[in-house]
């Protein structure tokens, strides 16, 4: 089955108008438009998008989660029988490899599934019970019981470099899904029909679900505009994006700014330190330059995991990164970029890394891939510690095909540098079991600075799983506390409430005496899965 894409934003169960801006997805290869055209959304539909979701939040938040569970897995069925069609579409709008794109709609299906055994299983929801103690002296004690709730409706902003996963149906919408809240997505302008493929599978399940129309909604933007309404309108509690600094900073103060002030979740761009420590080096150089240099030009180092800054002592151990690292960039074939947006912001930043920032540049790949506007050559740069630790934004993302080497003469050097780096989402240690003893300080600095530490691997490949965190401090993203991937991403989108003294019947399910649902809680400050 092949849908038709119309080009108009997908509000609840209406379409968008076709009036007002236009704009088509471009071959980031051919640079020519792609059909068909897509027509932005107005206030009046980030309006009526935002009291779809209102009107939804109050049947759909308090459904069981079996049933958001089963809404989840029939989006993910429908994913899987329009893959053919996704993988075309996304192939045209990105120029990511098949491979990869069949890999993300695995991982978009599997994700989906996760967070539908985490509504089902029901547990997320953190209930805690302290009984009444009625003869407690010298005043009773009331019965308490708790549990978290859906937020509201959340908006979600996907990335350019991930049209599945962190897109319409990616991290951001599952999980707020799976809480109960309503999902609003701003569809990313650099691939509008493969947001609009997924945006009508995620409708088409809400039908057969027998759910309100509210609980999704889509709208496009050839600009910025929507996007700043939606995170403004009074009727939102919540966002979620995926994407750059500068995009996500701006979206985090007006969510802030706001005369309700509301989470903003802004998972951004990183560099991603690795550390290459002696002994690791002299005993594993080569591997390690020729694993690294798979490592940053994966999907032409457009990953927000992409390891761009490496350290390494000076003298020999650099001289055997480097020479390895040099011969495989200057041999390397050109790159097609997303959007030729992304490719001009990665010359412009190679030429300031050069010129301000005094970076050396080591080697160069051969040229380009397409005369598309959308090319770059892989670049490997060197910088000294010291000229890293007085030009500060050399650890700044370079987001594209880019390596820095940072050549340390001291441990106290090495662990400056580590000190003066900002937030970032991972860093990752090359070491032996010695350096580890002799760099304990290193891992006590990191734990400071990001939100997954990698040990002899490569940060790029994020497991969705149980115990991932994906997420660092600023600028890395505007909230610590939490990650983007993984189960845990469920309690972004959720706040606790207490009800004191209430009858049984009154309670939600998760709360009663009886336990109906099965569920592991907290009773009197212990776990248990008995009545209480
Ligand atoms: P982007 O340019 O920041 O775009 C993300 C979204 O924000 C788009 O929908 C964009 O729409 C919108 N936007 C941008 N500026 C805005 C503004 N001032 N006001 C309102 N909306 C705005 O990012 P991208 O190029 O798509 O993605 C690449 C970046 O994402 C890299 O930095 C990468 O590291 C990061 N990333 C991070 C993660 C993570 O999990 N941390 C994952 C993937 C990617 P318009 O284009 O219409 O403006």
């Amino acid at each position: 089955m092949a849908i038709t894409l119309q080009g108009k934003s997908l509000i609840g169960f209406r379409n968008g108008p076709t009036g007002g801006s236009s704009f088509r997805a471009l071959s980031p290869t051919t640079g020519e438009a792609i059909e068909p055209q897509f027509h932005s959304a107005g206030a009046e539909e980030v309006n009526l998008a935002a009291q779809l979701a209102a009107d939804s939040f109050a049947i759909y938040g308090n459904l069981p989660g079996k049933v958001r569970a089963t809404f989840l897995k029939t989006i993910a069925l429908g994913l899987e029988e329009i893959s053919e069609q996704l993988v075309e579409r996304a192939k045209g709008e990105t120029a990511l490899p098949e491979a990869r794109l069949r890999g993300e709609i695995g991982r978009t299906c599997g994700q989906l599934r996760l967070f539908a055994e985490a509504a089902e299983e029901g547990s997320w929801v953190m209930a805690r019970i302290d009984r009444a103690e009625p003869d407690r002296k010298p005043a009773a004690k009331p019965d308490i019981r708790s549990m978290l709730k859906a937020i509201g409706p959340v908006v979600v902003f996907g990335a350019s470099n991930f049209p599945l996963a962190f897109s319409v149906a990616g991290g951001d919408t599952v999980s707020a899904l799976a809480a109960g809240n309503p999902v609003i997505v701003k569809a990313h302008p650099a691939h509008p029909g493969t947001s609009e493929l997924v945006g009508q599978v995620i409708r088409e399940s809400i039908q057969e679900c027998g759910l309100p129309e509210g609980v999704f909604s889509l709208l496009f933007d050839s600009g910025t505009s929507v996007g700043s309404q939606l995170v403004q309108h009074p009727l939102v509690k919540a966002a979620g994006f995926t994407g750059s600094q500068v995009a996500g900073k701006a979206l985090f103060d007006l969510a802030v700014r706001r005369p309700e002030p509301i989470p903003f979740f802004g998972e951004m761009g990183s560099t991603n330190p690795l550390f290459v420590l002696p002994g690791a080096a002299a005993a594993q150089g080569e591997r390690i330059a020729a694993d690294l240099y798979a490592s940053f030009t994966l999907g032409a180092g457009q990953f927000c995991t992409k390891p761009g800054l490496v350290f390494v002592e000076q003298g020999r151990p650099f001289d055997l990164l480097s020479a390895t690292l040099r011969d495989k960039v200057s041999s390397a074939a050109g790159f097609t970029l997303l959007t030729a947006g992304i490719s001009s912001s990665f010359s412009r930043q190679a030429a300031k890394r050069e010129e301000e920032a005094k970076a050396r540049l080591l080697a160069q790949g051969t040229t380009a891939a397409a005369n598309s506007g959308a090319s770059a050559t892989a670049l490997l740069f060197a910088a000294e510690a010291s000229t890293f630790l007085t030009n500060l934004e050399l650890a700044e993302e370079h987001f594209g095909p880019s390596l820095l080497l940072i050549p340390y003469a001291t441990k106290q050097q090495l662990l400056e540098c580590a000190r003066s780096l900002r937030g970032h989402l991972t860093a990752t240690i090359h070491g032996t079991p010695a350096d580890l003893r002799e760099y304990g300080e290193l891992l006590q600095v990191l734990e400071t600075k990001v939100g997954r530490i990698v040990f002899n691997g490569f940060p790029t490949g994020v497991e969705v799983c149980h115990a991932m965190v994906h997420g660092g401090p600023y600028p890395a993203s505007t909230d610590a506390r939490t990650t983007s991937v993984g189960s845990l991403a469920i309690y972004r989108f959720a706040r606790p409430v207490c009800y004191q003294n209430f009858p049984d019947e009154a309670l939600p399910e998760e709360l009663r005496r009886q336990n109906p649902l099965e569920l592991w809680r907290m009773v009197d400050g212990k776990p248990s899965k008995g009545p209480a």
